[in-house]
């Protein structure tokens, strides 16, 4: 495939698939509450949740450090005695927070509250992969329609791959991408990188997603940064198909038009 003189990178999760709601409300949050018997004050630690998770400039964190956070606001609110140092060194002492990483460390250390981590964790994403199948957002195929035609798309994603391209696949969008790059490439950051290897100067990429995490690896390598507001997922990609994708391939976009939708996407996280 010739390469074209533009990159867009799109985020999955919360960006182009309306996701996260459902895995963090429906899975993560009561799950946390079930796992560590807080029913009592279930609200209280779902809202603490969905706060860090969701409704903060933290929004898409790693699982493991959002627990951690959470766990240690519920600690203090009074209503959770727990010990959380085995949990705090882990995620402290390696890069690699998934599931596999997590079950060495129970190797190493036998730690039970590293075992009730791994519980949780597996019994989150049982309840993930049983949620209804999710929407892809308002306007997503339009935008990306129309952006194949002036620039190379890819995914840039840290879920993993097959659920990745299964969705996309069955939302009719995989066709439009000439790169999927997700969990197993490395970070966002590695993956925005390894894109740019094939030639794209900063101000001819951009990177198109819903959490702060996106615009910083967006940033780490030069590159733009377009949000997903949230809350206003489809009304973002009409603005990008009407306005902001003009702006970014006439050399406009760096600068204060960049700034002010950037104080509008942090405006929406607070
Ligand atoms: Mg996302």
């Amino acid at each position: 495939m010739e390469k074209k003189k533009f990159l867009v990178c799109i985020d999955s999760d919360g960006c182009a698939i309306d996701t996260m709601e459902g895995k963090h409300k429906r899975c993560f949050a009561p799950l946390m509450v079930k796992t560590w018997g807080m029913q009592e004050h279930g609200e209280k630690a779902e809202e603490i949740w969905n706060r860090i998770s969701l409704y903060s400039m933290d929004r898409g964190i790693n699982r493991f450090k959002g627990l951690e956070m959470t766990l240690r606001e519920c600690v203090d609110a009074g209503f959770l005695q727990e010990d959380l140092t085995d949990l705090r060194e882990w995620i402290g002492s390696t890069d690699i927070l998934s599931n596999q990483s997590l079950e060495e460390q129970i190797g190493k250390t036998g730690s039970p509250i590293l075992k009730k981590v791994l519980g949780w964790s597996v019994a989150s994403n049982r309840a993930i992969a049983a949620l209804p199948e999710s929407q892809m957002f308002d306007g997503v195929k339009e935008a990306l329609d129309m952006m194949n035609r002036y620039a190379d798309l890819a995914v840039v994603s840290s879920a993993n791959r097959e659920a990745v391209e299964a969705e996309w696949e069955r939302h009719g969008i995989l066709p439009y991408v000439k790169a999927v790059m997700t969990q197993d490439c490395g970070s966002k950051a590695v993956c925005i990188a390894r894109l740019m290897e094939e030639g794209y100067e900063g101000d001819q990429v951009l990177m198109i997603g819903d959490a702060p995490g996106d615009q910083k690896a967006a940033e780490k390598n030069g590159a733009l940064f377009y949000p997903a507001v949230i809350r206003r997922e489809a009304e973002s990609w009409k603005r990008l198909l009407q306005e902001s994708f003009s702006c970014f391939l006439n050399g406009t976009y760096r600068g204060e038009y960049a700034r002010q939708l950037t104080e509008e996407f942090w405006e929406a996280l607070k």
